[in-house]
């Protein structure tokens, strides 16, 4: 079968020819329905080496994944060949107590993971790739019969990811409320969709691009505005002074960082999602009064599935851009270039 592999740090990926999985006991191999290109996966190749993280190449790329149960072995008996299926993307061991509660992204006991630390497309083969093997069927959720894995797949971290990161600040987003995203992206597209489908508060979206801020009204934003020096003004401006009560910052450079602290409201979160490796000062008076300041990591199986609940009954959707098997490595050119609309999703 043939898989676009990472085959070592600082470098592009490349479509190659490598045997297809078969399961071991308790494993499942699925056939791959759609795979979304996450821009992580360019950090993976241009920015990451064994110092930052855990493993190391070579592997398949494609932690966003859905598709059917093409084989199960022994002992699997929760899903059957056929089945369409969501992919779990944070591996943990399952045993420790983060692992019970169904938050396998900060498992405690990362020695008795099928990776350290990684998961499919992180260190183990991905789903940018016919078929892709699964460690457990506990990483497989069934979909809904409206769902196609195609608009599943990026589901898994894009949707995810912000579903997390908004959930945490639930309490903080209430019908007074002004929330900021920026980045409106893979991950940004969808934040706006599920503060507005969960929250009643007010969303302002932010991104240099036009094309990204036309995405972002049609998918629910009341308000958008071009990333520049003055945005944090701006939003202060459209808040009576006061700032928005969380700014969930998907970019993650040193000057949208100092956007998000300018911008908080006394009180507020200010959330990391983006990973650009940006870097601000600390101290008293360097935000509002009260201004929390958090990082934020993926998503738990429990959100999971409450996301692919939003997405079964229409409430949230990633807009996505496809790509063939054989065009896989050009939705990585494309994201590079900020051409992609939404989330690139390759459908072997
Ligand atoms: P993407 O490339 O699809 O979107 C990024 C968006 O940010 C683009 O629309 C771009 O125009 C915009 N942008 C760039 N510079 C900007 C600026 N100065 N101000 C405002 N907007 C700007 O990326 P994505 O796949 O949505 O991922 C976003 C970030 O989140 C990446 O750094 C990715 O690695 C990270 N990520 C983190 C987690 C996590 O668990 N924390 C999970 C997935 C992805
Ligand atoms: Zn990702
Ligand atoms: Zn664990």
């Amino acid at each position: 079968m043939r898989a676009l592999r990472l085959m070592s740090w600082k470098s592009e990926p490349v479509l190659v020819e490598v045997p297809k999985p078969t399961p071991g006991p308790g494993q499942v191999v699925i056939k791959i329905g759609g795979a979304g290109a996450c821009h992580s996966d360019l950090h993976l190749m241009h920015d990451f080496d064994s110092n930052i993280l855990p493993w190391s190449p070579p592997f398949t790329l494609g932690h966003e994944n859905a598709g059917w149960v093409d084989s199960v072995g022994a002992g699997v008996t929760s899903v059957k060949e056929g089945d369409s299926v969501a992919v779990y993307g944070p591996w943990g061991c399952g045993k420790c107590s983060r692992c019970q509660l169904g938050i396998e992204t900060l498992c405690e006991n990362p020695m008795g993971a099928p990776i350290p630390g990684g998961g499919g497309g992180l260190g183990l083969d991905g789903g940018i790739a016919e078929y892709m093997l699964i460690p457990s069927d506990r990483f497989l959720i069934p979909l809904a019969s409206n769902l196609d894995p195609s608009v599943a797949a990026p589901l898994t971290d894009a949707a995810l990811t912000p579903y997390h990161a908004v959930r945490r600040s639930w309490a903080k987003m209430g019908p007074e409320a002004t929330v900021v995203v920026i980045g409106v992206g893979g991950l940004g597209h969808m934040a706006i969709q599920i503060i507005k489908a969960t929250t009643a508060a007010r969303v302002i979206a932010v991104d240099p691009k036009p094309m990204a801020l036309a995405l972002a009204l049609e998918v629910g934003a009341d308000q958008t505005l071009e990333s520049n020096e003055k945005t944090a003004a701006t939003i202060r401006e459209l808040t009576h002074g006061h700032g928005a009560d969380v700014v969930l910052d998907f970019v993650g450079s040193e000057a949208t960082l100092l956007m998000a602290q300018a911008a908080a409201r006394t009180l507020g979160d200010v959330t990391l999602v983006g990973i650009a490796g940006g870097a601000v000062p600390f101290s008293f008076f360097s935000q509002g009064y009260e201004v929390s300041l958090q990082t934020t990591y993926w998503g738990s199986k429990p959100e999971l599935i409450e996301v692919l609940n939003l997405a079964s009954r229409g409430l949230i959707h990633a807009e996505h851009t496809r790509y063939s098997l054989e065009d896989s490595a050009e939705a990585y050119v494309d994201l590079v270039a900020g051409t992609v609309r939404g989330r690139a999703v390759i459908i072997p």
